[in-house]
């Protein structure tokens, strides 16, 4: 994880860009934070610090510097403390780092390089890092002889951000399964771990390639290929509306993209279905006049000529990793109810080594990611590719390591995300399984005309609705159960189906941000020996929005309530209605919508729970406990 950024030109203080760029970094971890300059009397200082990239600020010296790199950590090896942050130095080399290094290598190249002479102050893989190429460097006298080496040698991910101490007028960046982009401007350049800690300066950009590497002044860019040979890139352009760094009217990024989510619904039904809610003239009947206009719409944004139609495979394995893993899983249902093919979902760590995967060439494997550099994901996804499948990414950002090795990608298009707990995002993740679903019942013609307008009729009222689950009244009870949970060792959700998957949501919110013991259950498993941990008073969230099952989780919210169990009861109104007594539970009703988008609106109250009872134990929203964003080690 972690971020990188470095800069060369003539026209800033390479300072102030750093500390800028790092402040929009820090999403990708917070642990501690460092930065080397060189001075103008061709000085090189490093200075870091233990914690936030504020409390680096805080002592950081005002000088002017032309060159810098700089790093918020997310430890992998070694503490996080002073000693193991970046930069490291070793001789005439200083590296900043994000990726990890396999442990065996790691533990050879430092007994290796101990005998040498060169003696490691941190416990971090990279200060072996900065030995290994200082020693290459010594050997060759030149810094790209050096740098191939080094790849040929280095067993891991990284991403290094280099100054070597001959000549402080350049700078140098390598990279291997940790991603690092070259930012371009006049008589200045830059190197960053995502374009959004440079964007306020340049929206030109270059995307380093596994084993590439490259040397950068503030006039000039020369890439090489791993071994060596010069190569040309292409230069993209950032769009940088895709930049969301500022928490408007809320206090944290959490709280500002629960609040969000009603406009990303909108904004991805208008891109993916032509359906412009917010046009006054959108009305219903608009809508209906035009239905298979819009569902071709879905066809003709789904699909591409790599892939083909969807439902033409045998099958669909969905590879994610934590919020996204319990997207795939409700994916899974919709798309098995709906379009009738058989989904597999796995965590892409498990993924990535099974022994044997049962795909083939009329496999379909879908990669679910935020970032789209989720490194167990992106290894999950080059895995695939081995069997000659098709491979698909739902991902948040545009430009990604995952995006890259995909036949397609479905952009989820919720803007950035910054807080660590996803919210928005994970939300535009179940738009996008549902709309995939329901692009394959309609291309297999499968769908009548009351049903299509069902839908829309639900797509339509959607926004709303999700407001509703966020008005005051709403957010007054949200506060009013967290209120009488916070202080509680554990909490239990549980739910069949897809209610359990969305259980399975509220208990990582709780767990990530509130660091509450919280697990998630699958209603009929309680008695299988959930149910010895449930006491007096001990907390159980029941999610109930499928009518199929909502009978069969209430007699399983009655077996917890019977042992001590203080019930709340996150249900739909219509099955609210038919429930029979349950004045003892305390209620939240959730409007009724079409099955495939039931998700986004009975998981809003959870995000909003877990959000009050962080609040309520005075965690740190937006970046909790041991966590970073991007999660691009394995
Ligand atoms: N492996 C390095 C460390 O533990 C870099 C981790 C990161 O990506 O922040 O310091």
């Amino acid at each position: 994880m972690c971020g990188i950024i470095g800069y060369v030109g003539k026209n800033k203080r390479a300072q102030e860009v750093i500390m800028e760029g790092l402040k929009r970094l820090e999403y990708r971890g917070y642990d501690s934070a460092g930065i080397a300059y060189c001075t103008e009397n061709n000085k090189l200082n490093i200075i870091k610090k233990q914690g936030e990239v504020k409390n680096l600020k805080e002592i950081l010296p005002i000088e002017a510097s032309n060159l810098g790199i700089g790093h918020t950590r997310w430890a992998t090896h070694g503490e996080p403390s002073e000693i193991n942050c970046h930069p490291h130095k070793q001789g005439k080399i200083t590296i900043v780092h994000n990726g990890s290094i396999e442990l065996d290598y790691l533990k050879m190249a430092k007994n290796e390089l101990t005998n040498e002479g060169y003696n490691f102050k941190s416990l971090t893989d990279t200060e072996v890092l900065a030995a290994l190429l200082d020693k290459l460097y010594a050997e060759t006298n030149d810094i790209n002889k050096a740098l191939v080496e080094f790849q040929k040698q280095v067993i891991g991910s990284y991403a290094l951000g280099i100054i070597v101490d001959d000549n402080y007028d350049k700078m140098y960046a390598i990279r291997k399964d940790s991603p690092l982009i070259i930012g371009i401007n006049n008589d200045e350049n830059y190197i960053a771990s995502d374009i959004c800690a440079i964007s306020k300066y340049t929206t030109n950009y270059m995307v380093l390639e596994n084993g590439e590497f490259a040397e950068l002044t503030a006039t000039g860019i020369k890439c090489f290929d791993e071994n060596g040979l010069a190569i040309e890139k292409d230069i993209k352009t950032h769009n940088p509306e895709l930049d969301d760094n500022d928490k408007g009217i809320y206090d944290t990024f959490m709280e500002k993209e629960i609040h969000q989510q009603p406009n990303v619904f909108k904004k991805m039904v208008n891109s993916y279905m032509n359906i412009d809610l917010n046009s006054a003239n959108e009305t219903i009947e608009k809508a209906f006049s035009n239905v298979d206009e819009q569902f071709n719409y879905l066809s003709e944004n789904l699909f591409c000529n790599k892939i083909g139609d969807y439902s033409k495979f045998n099958n669909i394995s969905i590879v994610a990793c934590g919020s996204a893993y319990y997207a795939g899983l409700i994916g899974k249902k919709l798309i098995e109810k709906y379009a009738k093919i058989p989904v597999n979902v796995e965590t892409a760590s498990e993924f990535r080594y099974a022994d044997q995967l049962f795909i083939d060439d009329k496999s379909l494997v879908i990669a679910i990611s935020q970032s789209g550099e989720t490194a167990d994901t992106l290894g999950a996804i080059e895995r695939a590719n081995q069997y000659g499948c098709k491979t698909l990414g739902i991902i948040n950002r545009t430009e990604t390591s995952i995006g890259r090795k995909v036949d397609k990608v479905l952009y989820t298009t919720a803007g950035a995300e910054n807080s660590v707990a996803t919210t928005k995002a994970y939300s535009a993740q179940l738009t996008m399984l549902a709309l995939f679903a329901l692009n394959i019942v309609n291309n297999n013609k499968d769908l009548t005309a009351t049903e299509k307008i069902e839908i829309l009729t639900a797509i339509k009222e959607l926004p709303n609705q999700m407001e509703s689950l966020l008005n005051a009244e709403a957010m007054a009870k949200y506060n009013e159960i967290a209120t009488n949970i916070y202080n509680k060792e554990s909490l239990f959700y549980i739910g069949r189906g897809i209610d359990h998957y969305i259980g399975l949501e509220g208990a990582l919110k709780s767990k990530e941000i509130a660091c509450i013991n919280s697990q998630a259950i699958s209603a009929g498993e309680l008695k299988h020996g959930p149910l010895s941990l449930i006491e007096k008073g001990t907390p159980v969230i029941a999610t109930i929005t499928d009518e199929n099952i909502a009978q069969k989780t209430l007699s399983n919210v009655k077996e917890a309530y019977s042992r001590g169990a203080k019930i709340y009861l996150n249900i739909t109104e219509d099955l609210y209605n038919k429930a029979g007594d349950i004045s003892n539970y305390d209620v939240i009703k959730i409007p009724n919508t079409h099955p495939l988008f039931q998700s986004n609106l009975a998981v809003i109250p959870l995000q909003n729970i877990a959000f009050d009872l962080a609040e309520k134990k005075g965690k740190n929203i937006d970046k909790p406990k041991n966590l970073a964003k991007a999660v691009t080690v394995e």
